[in-house]
């Protein structure tokens, strides 16, 4: 056969060639199996030269059924059951070849019996009857041939579109009811979190009254018999004194951590003010240490100003006591990165390694002892829980050459 080429012409088109092409277009947009089946019935009975149209399959216990015959006829339908035309019908779904054959009901009917296939499977026959005993002409059957060949492809195809929509459906359930889940753990979690917090500030709030009156009697103790009672006695109550003074810090410490779970008013403060203010506190360390801290011009922020003074207090406050051999050599300054402002506070200091960079953030984590460095491991976890309070992220990097360097982020937004 000549292969056709996109300009020529192939009208006039028979008849029947067109009635298939209706078909075949008409076909494509039905949504549900049964629709199909039934609307190619009626569509072939009225644009093709037969007279009735039937489908058959086999049911569950293996037994043939009519499932669409059209038009519905009582005697049509017993006279397709009847055992001569159930064999060949049974013939057709096992072999998958065509057939034909006169049907009696109750004139004589030539019939077509057309395999569809689905899956590779002949699944059903459909059967197309004709007035009259005279053999379907080959061009017809042909056309008919096609025609299952549609329909056993639309099938397959609204098959697998509704086991989509199945489990596309399933599929939103379980997206559902996980996010009803999420959003019940989330809310238990929250709760259980305040309950937490109101705990460490209740319990740390009223912790510091007694520690308070211990811390002032020891001390008293010392004043008065230091030296009066034995050596022994004297080394203790300095590790009573020391002892006071470490819980003192702790519950300071989980105190400013626990308030951080309360919103803070948020107003655009320069960030230059912010870190005057820590450097002041930090006064005597840098003195003692003989720390140098400079600073480029550092933009205005939308920001607590006391919680900003906190985060460069405790980052520049942990620079100078983990200094190295050198003087602490300490640099804070900022730039813009998309919708946020970076901080970054560089270091000469002892440095951290890559695998540890994380777990510094989590509470009461420390890597060195307290008779080397002390300190309550809740400085970086409160700066942490500050930065992303306010929507931004905290993170270290070594430092070039040696030390560290802590960025934190702060979008530049107002927050809602
Ligand atoms: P603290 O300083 O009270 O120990 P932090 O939460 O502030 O607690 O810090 C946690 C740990 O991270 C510190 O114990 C220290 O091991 C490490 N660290 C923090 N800052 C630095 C720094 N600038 N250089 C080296 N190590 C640091």
């Amino acid at each position: 056969m000549k292969k056709l080429k996109p300009g020529d012409n192939l009208s006039p088109r028979p008849e029947l060639f067109e009635a298939f092409i209706k078909l075949a277009q008409y076909i494509v947009r039905l949504k549900s199996k049964q629709d199909m089946l039934e609307h190619v019935g009626k569509f072939i009975a009225v644009h093709f030269p037969a007279d009735w149209v039937a489908f058959v399959k086999p049911d569950d216990k293996g037994n043939v059924i009519i499932t669409h015959c059209i038009p519905q006829s009582s005697s049509l339908t017993e006279a397709i059951l009847s055992g001569d035309i159930r064999n060949i019908i049974a013939n057709v779904l096992e072999s998958g070849f065509l057939a034909s054959d006169i049907i009696h009901a109750p004139g004589p009917y030539m019939a077509a019996f057309l395999p569809v296939y689905e899956e590779n499977n002949p699944e059903k026959v459909m059967l197309i009857g004709h007035k009259g005993e005279s053999p379907v002409s080959k061009e017809l059957l042909d056309i008919y041939l096609a025609i299952a060949g549609l329909v056993g492809a639309t099938s397959e195809r609204l098959k697998s579109e509704s086991e989509l929509n199945r489990h596309r459906a399933h599929l939103e359930e379980i997206v559902e009811e996980r996010t009803a889940e999420l959003s019940r753990a989330k809310a238990e979690l929250e709760r259980s979190n305040k309950d937490l917090e109101q705990f460490a500030y209740a319990a740390s709030h009223d912790l510091r009254e007694p520690l308070r009156i211990i811390a002032g009697f020891v001390q008293l103790l010392s004043r008065r018999y230091k030296g009066k009672l034995d050596a022994d006695a004297d080394e203790y109550i300095g590790f009573i004194v020391d002892g006071a003074n470490r819980m003192s810090n702790l519950i300071n410490d989980l105190l400013a951590y626990s308030r951080v779970a309360a919103a803070a008013p948020v107003k655009k403060i320069s960030g230059n003010a912010a870190l005057e203010n820590a450097l002041a506190n930090l006064r005597a360390a840098i003195e003692e240490n003989s720390a140098s801290v400079t600073h480029s011009l550092l933009p205005e922020v939308y920001f607590n100003e006391n919680r900003l003074a906190q985060i460069f207090q405790n980052l520049i406050g942990n620079a100078i006591k983990f200094h190295g051999d050198e003087p602490p050599r300490i640099h804070v300054c900022a730039e813009a990165a998309g919708g946020h402002w970076c901080f970054a506070v560089s270091d000469n200091g002892i440095g951290i390694a890559r695998e540890q960079a994380d777990r510094i953030f989590e509470i009461f984590q420390r890597l060195h002892g307290m008779d080397k460095y002390p300190g309550t491991g809740i400085g970086l976890a409160l700066c942490k829980r500050i930065i992303e309070s306010r929507g931004g992220r905290i993170w270290v990097e070594p430092g070039p050459g040696r030390g560290s360097v802590f960025y934190f982020t702060v979008p530049k937004g107002a927050p809602e």
